[in-house]
């Protein structure tokens, strides 16, 4: 099959020489589609990334086919052993342990390869944490930002935290559960606390939850809570905040934090009036 043909509706999966990237549910089991578990059965074998955790998926659907483990650490042997696999005419799925492969996840350098060595790359669609949030957000959904988790090191991490609050879309952030407090109070000083977040844990999962309203509240939730389980967060772009919004209350609690902080009033309030989009002049007067 020529990669460059119509793809209108696949009746019959190609089988030598393919390179299946597959969705797999990001909690609950039940979201994976027919069609991956098709591909899964079909397949000569399957690249994944932790064996343990796809054998789970694969034995509640009664799928027992050869499991060959593809992570960060081996992903440049196992490159070229998939790919000489596809010369050799065999048909290979990609799975992550959760969601979409190459999202935050094992994949990106194997199918940019297998693409150079002009084999075909299908994608079998299932559920991402980011997409699932993003929809179920009620912020503006049909354009975004999506970053992923956030760099570690403080210079590019501060960067980008100020690139968020001037952002007009909105914004989805993975983050693990034991840095995730850690980020909501920097996201509290970059984009002040009455910005809107939605929180989602262990989407689709038994104990899902969504927290939402604004940064502030959103850190009281949490604030006495030992956080666990998945987290992806959505952020309401800048512009989405009407200056009538914005809490008096918060405004003024950020100021003299900033202040306690040794900020003067002057740049402290340049810093919030920036930050919030509204005159400085309005929360100078405040202090
Ligand atoms: N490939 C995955 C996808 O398509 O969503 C993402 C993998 S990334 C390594 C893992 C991160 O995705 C988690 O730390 C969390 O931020 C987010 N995530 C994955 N599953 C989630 C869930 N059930 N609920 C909330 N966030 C989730």
């Amino acid at each position: 099959m020529n990669i460059n043909s119509p793809l209108s509706h696949r009746t019959q999966e190609p089988e030598n020489s393919v390179l299946y990237i597959v969705g797999t549910p990001i909690g609950n089991l039940d979201d994976i589609s027919l069609r991956a578990l098709n591909i899964l059965k079909r397949v000569t074998f399957i690249a994944c990334e932790d064996t343990r955790q796809t054998k789970k998926l694969m034995s509640k659907f009664g799928i027992s086919n050869k499991l060959i483990s593809f992570h960060q650490h081996n992903s440049i042997n196992k490159i070229h052993f998939i790919v000489d696999s596809l010369k050799k005419e065999k048909s290979v799925a990609l799975v992550s342990d959760a969601g979409m492969p190459s999202i935050c996840d094992p994949g990106e350098n194997l199918i940019k390869k297998v693409r150079e060595n002009n084999y075909d790359v299908i994608c079998i669609p299932g559920p991402c944490a980011a997409l699932t949030a993003l929809v179920s957000s009620g912020f503006p959904s049909s354009s975004f930002i999506f970053l992923g988790f956030l760099p570690r090191k403080k210079k590019e991490r501060d960067q980008i935290l100020q690139e968020i609050s001037n952002f007009d879309n909105t914004t989805i952030l993975y983050e693990s559960p034991h840095r995730f407090k850690k980020l909501l109070i920097e996201l509290k000083i970059f984009c002040g606390g009455d910005r809107e977040i939605q929180v989602f844990r262990e989407l689709t999962k038994k104990y899902e939850e969504q927290i939402g309203m604004n940064i502030d509240m959103v850190l009281r939730h949490f604030e006495d809570r030992n956080v666990v389980g998945e987290i992806t967060i959505v952020i309401n772009g800048r512009k989405n905040i009407k200056t009538s919004e914005i809490n008096e209350f918060i405004l003024k609690k950020d100021l003299t934090e900033l202040i306690d902080a040794g900020l003067t009033l002057s740049s402290a309030s340049s810093y919030l009036a920036k930050k919030k989009n509204i005159k400085k002049s309005l929360i100078y007067n405040l202090y």
